[in-house]
């Protein structure tokens, strides 16, 4: 690394869980690029203070994680994704603006283009499983790729019925119970729960009713392989799984900060897929 070498980090608290070095460091090499990306561990009260300071440390923009992707949203100029799922996971310069987006909209999407060539013609109505963040994210994806209706199961059915609100009549908040019968004409499940991953409860759905040629996304990426997708491999039916769209979730803070479009590839896949295995 060079003494010019662009710099990007990760902020969150804790930062350790991130997969994000794993990866900008795989493409960095890739690219043979003068370039860093590093964790840095913030804390909520010293989080403001370390974005208004972003530039002046060094760095030519960031990724956010949990705790800061809402507060990274009012310290930066969102694009409308970022508005609509209320939180910012991207951030980097423009001039001496600090613009952000949310890049969970377009990996969700370009995960399911990889996996499944048009899915969205085959999707018809989707049924969305979980109402909070990451469910915003994946309605926001849905609508913008012209998926009509969008059937929303929560646990807390208020926070279903909040996403109508918000993303209007494409939304319809629905009950566990209804499930059985959506599934005959549901052409997309997504799982955006917690449900499934490691130390959780699996998510317990009967997939039979689903018509042959749905599709099922886990956002869940640990394990893999979720129960729910082992299920939906059972029967032959297409998949796309968590990793996939953590990759293509990151290609586009790498393409803003250090000028290169990068490529999801096995090889990546299989580096994250080691990492999560340790
Ligand atoms: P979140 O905002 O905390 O939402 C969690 C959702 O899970 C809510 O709908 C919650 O229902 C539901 N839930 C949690 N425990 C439940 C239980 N025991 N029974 C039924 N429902 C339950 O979290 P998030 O940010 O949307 O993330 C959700 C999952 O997606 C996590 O596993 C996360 O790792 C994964 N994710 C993956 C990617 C990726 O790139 N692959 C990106 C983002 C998120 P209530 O509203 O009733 O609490």
């Amino acid at each position: 690394m060079g003494e010019g070498a662009r710099a990007a980090c990760v902020v969150g608290w804790p930062v350790r869980h991130s997969r994000s070095p794993v990866i900008h460091g795989h493409w960095i090499e890739q690219y043979r690029l003068d370039a860093v990306y590093r964790r840095e561990e913030i804390a909520p009260e010293s989080f403001a203070d370390f974005i208004a300071r972003l530039s002046e440390r060094g760095y030519v923009g960031a990724n956010i994680t949990i705790p800061h992707k809402e507060a990274a949203l009012t310290m930066s100029e969102p694009d409308d994704r970022a508005q609509a799922v209320g939180a910012a996971n991207t951030l980097w310069y423009d001039g001496g603006r600090l613009l952000s987006t949310n890049t969970d909209v377009e990996g969700f999407t370009a995960n399911l283009d990889a996996c499944v060539p048009g899915w969205e013609k085959r999707a018809g109505e989707a049924v969305v499983l979980g109402a909070g963040g990451s469910a915003r994210a994946v309605i926001y994806g849905l609508i913008e790729r012209g998926i009509g209706k969008i059937n929303v199961v929560n646990r807390t059915p208020e926070r279903a019925q909040a996403l109508q609100v918000l993303f209007g009549p494409v939304v319809q908040p629905i009950h566990w119970a209804a499930l059985p019968h959506l599934f005959s004409r549901t052409g997309l499940v997504v799982n955006t729960t917690s449900l499934g991953m490691t130390g959780q409860p699996p998510l317990a759905i009967d997939l039979e009713p689903l018509p042959r040629h749905a599709v099922v996304a886990d956002l869940v990426y640990a394990p893999l392989e979720t129960p729910l997708l082992a299920a939906a491999r059972a029967r032959n039916l297409a998949v796309a799984d968590g990793l996939g769209m953590l990759l293509y979730q990151a290609v586009r803070g790498f393409q803003m900060w250090f000028g290169v479009r990068p490529d999801v590839t096995p090889q990546l896949r299989a580096l994250v897929e080691t990492d999560l295995g340790k």
